[in-house]
Order: structure tokens, then sequence, then C-alpha cells
């Protein structure tokens, strides 16, 4: 719901009614119950949280979210979700951190995507970025040092390499639907 754009089921966010008829967040679409694919693009989710467009939906009487209240749960949401994916990653030792390592294992074409922290330093994300260009890599800033070091074992690193393809496409789409709402 929301464009009228044609999208894979992937790029779009689930929700289901709760019992008391309010709105859940599923993002690992495992909830019960009846659920409503949502375009999670700003303006898609603001149109979809009226009244009107989820009672239809669900075909019930809806207790609608507040619309910056509803941001805010699935901002917190898709953080969550990208730092456990990471955490996937680095337990499977599939994720490069440091300037050093990342570096390394950039020359060796082993990195299929970059995660700078916002609080990486120009001079380290300018650098990486050389290389990216070389070689065709993408980057993405997401979240901080601290709350990444989380899924990498309590290490805080302000860069990391993802060196696994399937991984990396999931992490990328996660990023850019929270890019996608937090742009003003
Ligand atoms: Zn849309």
């Amino acid at each position: 719901m929301g464009c009228r754009k044609t999208k894979d089921k992937s790029e779009l966010i689930r929700i289901v009614k709760t019992p008391l008829n309010s709105i859940e967040i599923d993002l690992n679409m495992k909830l019960p119950g009846r659920g409503v694919y949502i375009c999670p693009e700003k303006d898609c989710v603001k149109k979809t949280l009226q009244k009107k467009v989820l009672s239809s939906a669900f075909k019930e009487e809806i207790d609608t979210p507040e619309v910056n209240e509803f941001f805010e749960r699935l901002k917190k949401r898709l953080e969550d979700k990208i730092v456990s994916l990471i955490g996937i990653s680095y337990k499977s030792g599939r994720v490069s951190s440091g300037r050093t390592q990342v570096k390394e294992e950039m020359i060796k074409n082993n990195i299929c995507l970059i995660i700078f922290t916002e609080d990486a330093s120009t001079d380290l994300s300018d650098k990486i970025i050389k290389y990216c260009d070389q070689k065709k890599i993408r980057y993405y800033w997401f979240s901080l040092k601290q709350n990444v070091s989380k899924a990498l074992a309590g290490k805080e690193r302000a860069v990391l390499g993802i060196k696994d393809m399937r991984l990396a496409k999931t992490i990328e789409k996660n990023i850019e639907t929270l890019n996608n709402i937090t742009v003003a």
C-alpha cells in the first residue's frame, strides 16, 4: 500500500494488527495474523497511516499510530535489524573492521559493501572511499561506533567491510529503507 509503483515484497514493510487493534511493525515477516505490506517511503507511510485507509485494509477499526511515533519506531526497528545483521556477519567471519584490515581485504577483492559509522573521521572515509570508487564497492554511513560495537563483540570500529554478498545485499536494503524514512 502506498504509491502505485510496483515493488518487490522484500522492499516493503509488513505491518500486522495486534489483538488490541493497533499496528505492529513486522520487519522479519514472521508475526501471525493479517498482514498488510506498505511502501516504506515517507509520503507513502503517511498516506497509509490514516484511520480510513488502515481500517479498510484490515477490515476492522484500527487504532492508528501517530505518524512521527510510527517513524521513530520503524527507525529503531531498522537500526536494530541492521546491527543484528552485522552481528550475524561478524559471527560467521564475514566482517573486516578497522582501516588496515578493511584496506587489505579491499585490495584482495573480498569486500562487497563498506559501512562507515556516522562518527568516522573524514580522513578515514576519504581514504576508503577512494578504494571504493576504484573497486566499484558501495558505501554507506550508519549509526555510531558505540552502537555498532554491540555487533562486533564490543570492538569500536568506524569502518566495516562486509565480505558476503547475500548479507551485504540485505544490509544495504535495510540501510536504504532507513535512509528513505530519515531524510526530511
Ligand atoms: Zn511508495
